[in-house]
């Protein structure tokens, strides 16, 4: 279709989200019409390399010919069914796939409950760790625990458990209980205390919150390793470990929510395995098909699991479903995914590209303007600053990062910052060519900043 028809429609029908839509009609919009392995086209022909995976989903890159093929094929036998009394063969299939990968990876969850977006596998891990304490018998276990600058996802329950105060402050009054801890947050500790030498003061605020609200407490809930759409807030050393431990001690959830991690982007399949950490309950779904089709998953223990065990009358069952849950075409597409990632050893071949990716990155840490950069693996962020020494924000109009972003784009870079942090998160396949060549680009655009 004729590219100014679009843009008019998209203009006038399209709500897009997360955006003041009056700035955006005074945009000139760009319209994807082709991917392919780490690039995308736009309508007028012009190429970009996806430095954010398309919103951090793509790990195999665009047109991937094993899972263009096997939702082919899925789609000459069945798009979908229900998984309300009755079950299909890729969601089976996918199933056992996925609690041998956790099994196999140190984090033997085995029962898994589908739904079609991260924001939903969290709302059903907070449901599922509710309810396994009222299945008990235990009463008064009403709030979660958070941490600041958290983020997972947009629906009601999942913003009772997020932190990101511009995205979430004004739903307030309308959200469930839940008591935030700090975030461990080294460039900005709340303590101000300085890693390495903080051992861990984040984590005694920790025990502090979850000794004194013990008996309310239903779980921990936390994006491990790297609190991403926070600002891609790495985390010290040994704070999962420790909070495991915590949990432990006063016999409390730990609920990982791994929809951004999950699936190699630390470097580890999943980001619990860097410190041999196992929740008890986990949430996926980002990369878990590659991009193609909307899909998640919370997986939980056998222990979970035989709490809602019983007879009907004792009503433990879990009252929970979706239309789409265990959509047979995002199941086939999911498989073909995971069959990439054995066959490619994708997981396995990444240590060169992070190793380079941290060499730019002490690199572009040099440059004015430039106050942190973090990585955990093939995820990253470049926190921007206004003074290097105090560590002073530009004002939030200034829209940094976007300007940023933007001229990267002239570069032909597509990015997408979090505020004034440049989030670099490529798909895994990436070579080593495209990813130095998008630090690169980076680099120059943060040079080029001119105040
Ligand atoms: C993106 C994200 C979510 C929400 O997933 P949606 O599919 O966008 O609803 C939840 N948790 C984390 C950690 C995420 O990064």
């Amino acid at each position: 279709m004729n590219k100014t028809i679009l843009i008019e429609w998209d203009k006038k029908y399209i709500w897009h989200p997360f955006t003041q839509m009056k700035n955006w009609l005074d945009d000139e919009p760009t319209i994807f019409i082709e991917g392919r392995d780490c690039f995308l086209k736009d309508i007028d022909g012009k190429w970009y390399l996806d430095g954010v995976s398309s919103l951090w989903v793509n790990i195999h890159g665009h047109r991937r010919q094993e899972i263009d093929e096997a939702l082919k094929s899925q789609i000459d036998k069945l798009a979908h069914s229900t998984l309300l009394g009755a079950c299909n063969e890729p969601s089976i299939v996918l199933a056992k796939k996925i609690a041998d990968l956790l099994t196999e990876n140190g984090v033997p969850l085995t029962k898994i409950f589908y739904s079609d977006n991260g924001s939903t596998a969290v709302e059903i891990a907070m449901k599922i760790a509710y309810q396994y304490w009222i299945n008990q018998g235990i009463k008064g276990k009403d709030t979660f625990v958070s941490l600041k600058e958290a983020y997972h996802g947009d629906t009601i329950g999942a913003v009772s458990v997020g932190g990101v105060e511009l995205f979430h402050e004004v739903y307030k009054p309308l959200l469930n209980k839940s008591i935030q801890a700090p975030a461990p947050y080294c460039y900005r500790c709340e303590l101000n205390h300085t890693y390495p030498a903080c051992e861990l003061g984040c984590l005694n605020e920790m025990e502090k919150i979850i000794a004194q609200n013990q008996e309310k407490v239903i779980a921990v809930i936390v994006e491990p390793l790297v609190q991403c759409a926070g600002g891609i807030i790495v985390w010290p050393e040994g704070y999962l470990k420790g909070l495991r431990e915590l949990c432990n001690k006063y016999n409390i959830l730990l609920i990982a929510d791994e929809v951004a991690t999950g699936f190699g982007r630390t470097g580890k399949m999943f980001a619990c395995e860097h410190e041999k950490v196992s929740p008890d309950i986990i949430c996926l779904s980002k990369g878990i098909t590659n991009g193609y089709m909307p899909l998640a998953i919370t997986a939980v223990n056998e222990k979970i699991f035989n709490a809602f065990i019983g007879e009907l009358e004792e009503k433990k069952t879990f009252y929970h479903g979706h239309s789409y849950t265990g959509n047979p075409l995002a199941c086939a597409a999911a498989l073909a995914n995971l069959e990439i990632f054995e066959k490619e050893k994708t997981v396995e071949k990444l240590l060169p590209k992070i190793e380079l990716l941290k060499n730019k990155l002490l690199e572009i840490a040099q440059l004015p303007y430039v106050g942190d950069v973090r990585q955990k693996g093939m995820i990253a962020g470049v926190e921007i600053v206004k003074d290097k020494k105090n560590k002073e924000s530009f004002p939030y109009f200034e829209q940094t990062g976007w300007k940023i972003v933007k001229s990267a784009r002239k570069y032909g870079v597509w990015l997408r910052p979090l505020g004034d942090v440049i989030v670099i998160m490529p798909p895994l396949v990436i070579s080593e060519e495209n990813l130095e060549r998008l630090l690169e680009v980076i680099k120059g655009c943060i040079i080029g900043l001119n105040y």
